[in-house]
């Protein structure tokens, strides 16, 4: 009666979210400070000042027409080109507001761009360990979800991998740097090579196949790290941002695509970014929010406090033994699941108290996520649980 395909998505549990239910049920139970609760990357730094200061500046200066009136589909002309000039100046982008569609966070502009470029027949490379979301998005378009394995232990791009994984059938590659779920960012040389292969298999098979960037969180990388802007490596590229992460204002739902100018054809695949928007309904992103974040483009919240919590969390769990892959952004830890079955070793953690995602709805079992955006204290409270856990795979 109702399309299956949609019944499936609205009812396939999501781990993460059980266990975040869960955890809220459990804190009822024995205190919110006897639950080391991991499970969700819900920022916890403040929304930085600016913010603040651009709601109050704009509701008392504008008139309320044109704040919370309707914008263009693609966004107000002024938002976008206040995100492209940043662009410009922060990666020497060369890119123009004609090139951007706003959106409601990183989620819409996915959707948009995947359903913009993939048919049925089409493949998707996603390379593990991957946000689960993506398979949602792919599906939906009628494209097929193709997992690639990713270098073991570093869990950088495996060239390799890649080069095997592509075929005829190859429309597009989503990559998301810095990772969720595993915090790596992708290093300049295999961002280099990726490219390369990319452009050899567009010659060989006579189309494009497009890079689709995953980006909330740009902005947190925590050493002097590199993080190359795909739009000037790559010509064939979708880039979707989102400041979700960035302003810590997730429910507030604002995002963007950018459409590279050098992209193949590129009227049309700016014309199929605004068709996707259109036919998915994701028309005029939410007004007073495009005005805020244009007026804090400069801005990301504090991020000293995740980096504190990096250092304590990843320096102690490899102390007592735990194998962690070095997360140089985003908010989590990637832990190799004790006794090697990750739910098992989830379910060994709940009893010590401690909620952890198991990897596999991520493409990679074995492992489970750690969010450390919580407060350090909860940390630093949950470091003798973590200890036991391990005693008790000794
Ligand atoms: N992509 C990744 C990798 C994410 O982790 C998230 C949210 O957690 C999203 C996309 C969706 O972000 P948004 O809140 O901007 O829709």
């Amino acid at each position: 009666m109702y399309t299956e395909s949609l019944v499936k998505f609205g009812k396939v549990r999501s781990e993460i979210r059980d266990l975040f239910e869960y955890g809220m049920k459990r804190k009822a139970e024995i205190g919110e400070e006897n639950v080391y609760d991991f499970s969700i990357g819900n920022p916890s730094v403040p929304t930085p000042q600016c913010v603040n200061d651009a709601i109050k500046e704009l509701v008392d200066t504008s008139d309320s027409i044109s704040l919370h009136g309707y914008t263009s589909a693609q966004g107000d002309a002024m938002v976008r080109k206040t995100m492209a000039d940043h662009l410009n100046k922060k990666y020497g982008a060369k890119v123009s507001a004609d090139n951007i569609y706003m959106t409601c966070g990183a989620a819409a502009a996915l959707s948009i761009v995947m359903n913009a470029c993939m048919q049925p027949g089409d493949e998707c490379l996603v390379i593990k360990p991957y946000f689960p979301e993506y398979g949602v998005y792919i599906e939906r378009s009628g494209a097929k979800v193709v997992e690639v394995d990713p270098e073991d232990k570093s869990l950088q791009i495996d060239i390799e991998n890649v080069d095997k994984a592509i075929n005829e059938k190859t429309k597009a590659i989503v990559i998301n740097s810095p990772n969720n779920p595993s915090g790596v960012v992708y290093k300049k040389d295999k961002v280099e090579a990726l490219c390369e292969i990319l452009k050899k298999k567009e010659e060989e098979y006579g189309h494009p196949i497009f890079i689709i960037t995953d980006e909330p969180y740009r902005e947190l990388i925590y050493d002097d790290i590199e993080l190359p802007y795909l739009i000037n490596y790559y010509d064939n590229t979708f880039s979707c941002y989102s400041y979700s992460k960035a302003l810590s204002m997730p429910g507030e739902r604002i995002g963007y695509v950018v459409v590279s100018p050098k992209i193949a054809n590129y009227e049309d695949a700016y014309a199929a970014v605004c068709g996707s928007g259109r036919a998915l309904g994701y028309v005029c992103a939410p007004s007073l929010w495009q005005k805020v974040v244009a007026k804090c483009v400069d801005a990301t919240a504090d991020i000293s406090i995740y980096k504190k919590n990096r250092d304590l969390f990843y320096n102690s769990l490899t102390e007592m033994g735990f194998e962690c892959v070095y997360p140089d952004g985003a908010f989590y830890l990637f832990v190799k699941a004790m006794g090697e079955d990750s739910r098992a070793f989830s379910a060994k953690c709940k009893e010590h108290e401690i909620l952890v995602v198991p990897a596999d709805s991520f493409g990679m079992p074995g492992y489970v996520r750690v969010s450390y955006c919580v407060e350090t204290k909860q940390i630093e409270d949950a470091l003798p649980a973590f200890k036991a856990v391990a005693e008790e795979y000794k």
